[in-house]
């Protein structure tokens, strides 16, 4: 679904961000992309959802063509994926159910699907009640889950998330984690990029690691994550335990 061949990056300025990078990544899987500040993670999600163009190489996502695409195809592309950003990015103004209504409005969805469809991603991410709430009355976690709804209404194929834990606490950024392992359990294809080693040491799963633009590791490991027994409370003590070695 997602296939990178020899792909590159290079920035009009010269800076070479991503370098002959090749990977594929299947339907349904979970993927978190690691690496240090610098590395080319935003420059790999922004090629996947064509805010940016390769300079070299090959991407095909969801059956398109990313190199030869048409830009007026570019928006049929997104409505392929979802996308959750560090800084959450609510419409301050708008309700809770009208930040969520407004990505389907953008592909004129009818009034009667959008309200069925709002309702259930917001009971999804657990936030059912706070329809009427503007975004800044709420916390950063549910301003999180708002985003995290937003990307869902329209049944995207891929979630992508830059950095969702980035701005806000440990114990929330565990409740932003397992939603989005309850959301690849029900068959959408999650990029997570984080800067958490500790989250991607709870729940395990494929790592790919990017350091100055090439992946220095593809790896999978095992999750410490069993979702039928688990608390916020023991992930978050497990958390404690490897920060504190
Ligand atoms: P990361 O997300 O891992 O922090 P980025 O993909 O943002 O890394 O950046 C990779 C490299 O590309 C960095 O050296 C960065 O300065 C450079 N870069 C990113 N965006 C641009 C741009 N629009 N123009 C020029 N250089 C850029």
């Amino acid at each position: 679904m997602i296939h990178l061949e020899n792909v590159s990056k290079k920035y009009h300025n010269g800076t070479e961000a991503l370098k002959n990078i090749s990977l594929d990544i299947a339907p349904g899987e979970f993927v978190f992309v690691v690496g240090p500040s610098g590395a080319g993670k935003s420059t790999f999600l922004k090629l996947l959802i064509r805010e940016e163009k390769a300079s070299s190489g090959n991407i095909t996502v969801n059956g398109r063509d990313l190199i030869n695409i048409k830009k007026r195809k570019i928006p049929y592309l997104r409505r392929t994926m979802g996308i959750v950003f560090q800084d959450f990015r609510l419409i301050d103004k708008m309700s809770v159910y009208e930040n969520v209504a407004f990505a389907m409005r953008a592909i004129g969805a009818e009034e009667k699907l959008i309200k069925k469809r709002v309702e259930a991603v917001l009971k999804l991410v657990g936030l059912e009640g706070t329809e009427h709430r503007k975004p800044n009355e709420l916390s950063g976690g549910e301003q999180q889950r708002v985003s995290l709804a937003r990307a869902l209404v329209n049944e995207p194929e891929i979630l992508i998330a830059d950095e969702p834990t980035g701005n806000i606490d440990p114990e929330l950024s565990l409740e932003v984690m397992k939603m989005l392992v309850a959301i690849n359990r029900r068959g959408t294809t999650v990029i997570v990029v984080t800067h958490e080693h500790e989250l991607v040491k709870i729940f395990g799963g494929r790592v790919i690691k990017i350091s100055d633009g090439e992946i220095t590791l593809d790896e999978f490991n095992p999750t410490k994550y069993n979702p039928e027994k688990s608390t916020a409370s023991s992930e978050a003590e497990d958390k404690k335990e490897n920060e504190e070695k």
